[in-house]
């Protein structure tokens, strides 16, 4: 069975417990890592400016802890392995809906129906739905 590592264990650390408890079951079935729960806002000004996220500090959901949002990324690490993507968000989605946890998923996003549209770079994106409501239970981090 997969574990976690201790990069995977640190950003986990600083999720909200729901992300927190979907992880730990998911993992149980398919081996991935946490990447990127919180940017701070240097950490999101540097995204920003360098065109990885098109948010200022504030507006993006990865800017709050406990963190509403993390990146998810299949293990072994392959960008272009999309059904990887797919499989993981599978399950995690699964998982949410058991727990009666509200989450979106990234890759759904500008799909107009079909996954092979869906842009790349947002298929290890999962978010607590509707963000911003749960953004004002938690903290800008601004410190990172
Ligand atoms: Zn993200």
């Amino acid at each position: 069975m997969p574990i976690f590592g201790v990069a995977s264990l640190k950003n986990l650390s600083k999720c909200h417990p729901n992300l927190k408890l979907i992880a730990n079951e998911a993992i149980k079935e398919m081996d991935f890592r946490v990447l990127d729960s919180t940017r701070g806002r240097d950490a999101q000004t540097r995204a920003f400016q360098t065109g990885k996220s098109k948010a200022k500090f504030g507006q993006s959901a990865h800017n709050y802890v406990p963190a509403i949002a993390f990146d998810l990324f299949p293990f072994p690490y392959d960008w272009k392995d999309r059904k990887a993507f797919t499989r993981l968000a599978e399950i995690i989605m699964r998982i949410a809906k058991e727990k009666g946890i509200p989450l979106r998923w990234g890759g759904d996003w500008n799909m107009d129906g079909d996954k092979t549209k869906s842009d790349a770079w947002d298929m290890p994106h999962f978010e607590l739905h509707p963000w911003r409501d749960w953004a004002k239970k938690s903290k800008l981090y601004e410190d990172g």
